[in-house]
């Protein structure tokens, strides 16, 4: 059938790499801009997440993809084959909701067959059999979704839109609805699945931790546009705004006074001391900014104490909080000018847990600093 041929991704073979391509992608609400001229590449094949705080706009950008919303101005394109107007089923897209939409008095083989059966093909069963098989489910195949958990029904409605063989499959907060321990589950599930399958997942989350977990690359999306794109360790070790430094993981942002480049490396004036930024970290090169310095980057010890492998160092500080989280240890440490910074530390056992009321010195490596512009909200992206 020709609506079947259009829906495989045997298109895609025969015609060579076929990116999904939003230019200049907007939406607007009324006077509310809520996609704002989006220009994004997702190369075929890879596992590609938006993530950014509720009303961002990532929802409404995939569901301009999946044409369930249709934009104000711009273009959707598979490969050359524009995609922006036409009709959700003439796509070939397939969405996977939080909610699973799955058809509860279908068991869950005929859930999975709905797609195929739909577009007239009899023959399902093979079909059947290898997807509950990729999502490891066969020997639940004649189970009614309220007979499953969570996880197993977000399963099924992978299966079920995996059988369509889209070439790109949009996931909208597919695991919102699990708990902590199995969401983790889930992530690593998924991931495996769309490396056997090698399709195009573009996957919308507000969770940096999931986005990390499974995306090859990374979209940080904020009041409808992107801030900054790469993958996740480019992005959590080299932060370009306050807005990523503070969403994807956390930061120590300190003020400072940039002295300018020299050589391959920016100086900056940090409360009595002078500090270096390798020059590809350094996103600002005059007047103020922001040194910025991941918590587990700090290093700690008690005042006078010889710091293990120190770079830059700042004396005068004193613990003021620590929680104990198994694997590590998170201190508080009020610095003399006023700021509390974060100190993640590695529990190794190699000394004691220093008390609340310790005074300090901490450190980091020159290598591990960034610098950003000061203009920036040092707070953006922060949880509330
Ligand atoms: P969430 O994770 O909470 O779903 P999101 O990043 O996916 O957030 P969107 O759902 O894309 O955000 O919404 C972006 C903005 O557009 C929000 O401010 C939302 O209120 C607004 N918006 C979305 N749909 C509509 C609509 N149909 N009419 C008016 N405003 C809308």
């Amino acid at each position: 059938m020709a609506r079947a041929a259009e829906t495989t991704s045997d298109i895609a073979e025969a015609g060579g790499p076929r990116p999904l391509q939003l230019t200049a992608l907007t939406k607007e609400f009324a006077a509310f801009t809520a996609v704002d001229s989006l220009d994004l590449e997702i190369p075929q094949g890879s596992f590609f997440a938006l993530l950014g705080p509720s009303g961002c706009g990532k929802t409404t950008t995939l569901r301009m993809v999946a044409g369930l919303e249709t934009p104000t101005s711009g273009t959707i394109h598979l490969g050359d084959r524009e995609i922006t107007y036409d009709k959700p089923y003439k796509r070939p897209v397939n969405t996977v909701f939080q909610n699973y939409a799955l058809f509860p008095h279908l068991d869950i083989s005929k859930n999975v067959a709905f797609g195929l059966q739909r577009r007239g093909i009899k023959d399902v069963k093979k079909q059947v059999a290898d997807m509950l098989e990729l999502v490891e489910l066969t020997s639940q195949a004649h189970k009614k979704p309220a007979q499953m958990s969570g996880g197993q029904q977000q399963r099924v409605a992978l299966a079920r839109a995996l059988i369509n063989k889209p070439e790109v499959l949009l996931l909208d907060e597919p695991l919102g609805a699990l708990d902590l321990k199995l969401r983790r589950g889930m992530q690593i599930e998924l991931k495996r699945i769309q490396t056997e399958v090698g399709l195009t997942f573009v996957h919308v989350t507000h969770d940096q931790e999931e986005a990390m977990t499974m995306a090859d690359t990374i979209a940080v999306m904020n009041h409808g546009v992107i801030e900054q794109m790469g993958a996740p360790n480019d992005l959590y070790e080299n932060p370009r705004t306050t807005f990523v430094a503070n969403f994807l993981g956390q930061s120590n942002l300190i003020a400072g006074e940039i002295e300018g480049r020299e050589g391959d490396h920016v100086k900056v004036r940090v409360q009595g001391a002078l500090a270096s930024v390798p020059g590809d970290r350094a996103h600002a090169d005059s007047g103020q900014g922001w040194l910025g310095i991941r918590p587990e980057k700090v290093l700690i010890a008690e005042s006078g104490e010889t710091i293990d492998a120190p770079g830059e160092t700042i004396t005068g500080g004193y613990v003021t909080d620590v929680s104990f989280v198994g694997v590590s240890t998170q201190y508080m440490v009020r610095m003399p000018w006023g700021q509390t910074l974060m100190v993640f530390e590695q529990n190794t056992g190699s000394r004691r847990m220093l008390a609340v009321g310790t005074k300090v010195d901490v450190s980091w490596r020159p290598e591990y600093a960034f610098l950003l512009d000061a203009s920036q909200d040092a707070h953006a992206g922060m949880e509330d």
